[in-house]
């Protein structure tokens, strides 16, 4: 039997508008609060620090937002992204489920990451900013921005984390070739940096820490805004194209997911590829599981605690509702970076609290395995933090073979990892090992956020 490898749209059938699934939640996310006041936070505190048109995305309760003309003409340079038929994987798995993958490996900076960099370079834009900074853990965030900032003319700085800056010094060098600033963080340029540096003179970095950093020199220096590339809910929108196009993929071939599955960060590419469809579970009576896949080793969907947390290192960001491993978490030095954060954004947090999507964690060595399988069956490496939503694809194929039925499953391979390969060269050679965080680690650091409320 002949089978579609890839079923592609034209340019015209690219969504014209994002999916907003507040508007179809029956519990809507909890408010986020001022961190000095613990009152709910308003639109207006939020706009020293972010374009207007993204905190008017932030707490928006319409169920579509208008794609601008200007970022979706952008987005025609890699969209709308294929959906792969993984039938060289379902071979060598025997399996009988059909695999599907929607391959946002393909953007020039090759993550998902840019479906969101180019409206906030374009909503900052259109407000007269003329500086943004932001962080970055692995570099995919921080690229993606350099190339959006550079398409709107804006300039850019990035705080890098050390580990990365130091070790996985490729993006860096894709950020200096697109035009940005890359500083090593900590570093002495900000307060909060000093801070950090006074605290651990070695301390080889966070992602809280680097956020800390860049939100600081946002706030401390005139027209300039920052951009956060996960958690929050303006970027949580903007991926959801991924899922709106799958959707219309799905239905050319005529299949409708019974399995969803992302890896997750701060959850912007799980959100991305699930909500469009979870609408229908909300709306149309549809069953799909939605699965997120998360490190073991920075578990804070399926261990954390829901709490009010922040989402920097020192505190600085308005408190999020959110599962948290709590924001001092130093997370075991994983391969898979642009995992390495210790809270989820509070559209998914309160999702998970209400039974509407899971979470599974998976061990490093599980996820290379996968990732190796998947490199020799369908010819893309994937990125460190895919491998894990191909984890959790293989398991509900594998179970799918023990049960002898037919089952779909959809996955979305948020990057490649052509820029990771020193992670693969560690896996090959035995450096890497699985890594569960103790249990009094993670009550000791989310005892401290009871205290927060
Ligand atoms: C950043 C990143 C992630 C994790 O971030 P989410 O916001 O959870 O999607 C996953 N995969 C890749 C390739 C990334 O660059």
């Amino acid at each position: 039997m002949k089978t579609t490898k890839k079923i592609l749209l034209s340019e015209h059938e690219m969504p014209k508008a994002w999916y907003n699934i507040v508007a179809d939640m029956k519990n809507k996310p909890l408010p986020m609060l001022n961190p000095g006041t613990k009152q709910p936070l308003k639109p207006a505190e939020m706009e020293p620090l972010f374009a207007k048109g993204l905190v008017e995305q932030e707490f928006t309760t319409e169920r579509y937002v208008e794609i601008p003309d200007e970022v979706w003409q952008l987005y025609k340079i890699y969209r709308p992204t294929p959906l792969v038929r993984a039938s060289g994987l379902e071979k060598a798995l025997d399996t009988p489920a059909k695999i599907y993958f929607k391959n946002e490996s393909v953007s020039p900076v090759g993550s998902h990451k840019l479906n969101s960099a180019i409206p906030q370079a374009y909503f900052n834009k259109i407000e007269g900013i003329k500086h943004i900074t932001t962080e970055t853990g692995a570099g995919q965030w921080g690229s993606a921005m350099s190339i959006a900032c550079k398409h709107f003319g804006l300039d850019l700085q990035v705080y890098m984390v050390k580990v990365s800056y130091d070790q996985k010094p490729y993006r860096k060098f894709v950020m200096q070739t697109y035009g940005a600033e890359v500083i090593s963080s900590p570093s002495t340029r900000t307060a909060a940096g000093r801070a950090l540096l006074q605290r651990d003179p070695n301390s080889s970095g966070s992602l809280g820490g680097a956020i800390s950093e860049a939100v600081e020199a946002a706030m401390t220096h005139p027209d300039t805004r920052y951009t956060l590339g996960s958690v929050l809910n303006h970027v949580i929108l903007h991926q959801t194209i991924i899922g709106l196009e799958a959707e219309k993929q799905m239905d050319l071939v005529g299949d409708y997911p019974d399995v969803v599955i992302g890896c997750f960060g701060g959850g912007s590419n799980f959100s991305g590829i699930s909500f469009p469809f979870l609408r229908h579970n909300l709306l149309d009576g549809k069953s799909t599981r939605f699965i997120a896949a998360e490190p073991a080793s920075c578990p804070k969907l399926t261990r954390g605690k829901f709490e009010y947390d922040f989402g920097d290192t020192i505190g600085m960001t308005p408190m999020i509702p959110m599962y948290t491993l709590g924001h001092d978490f130093q997370p075991a030095d994983i391969h898979a970076g642009g995992l390495r954060y210790h809270g989820a954004g509070s559209i998914v947090s309160q999702l998970l609290k209400d039974g509407l999507i899971e979470a599974q964690a998976v061990q490093q060595l599980e996820t290379f395995e996968a990732g190796v399988l998947f490199a020799r069956t369908e010819g893309i490496i994937p990125a460190p933090e895919s491998t894990h939503a191909i984890a959790v694809a293989i398991q509900e194929a594998l179970k799918a073979k023990e049960e002898g039925k037919e089952k779909i499953i959809l996955f979305n391979l948020s990057g490649h990892g052509l820029i990771d390969m020193s992670a693969y060269d560690s896996y090959f050679s035995g450096k890497l090992s699985n890594y569960d965080v103790p249990e009094e680690m993670i009550a000791e650091n989310v005892s401290k956020l009871e205290k927060l409320a």
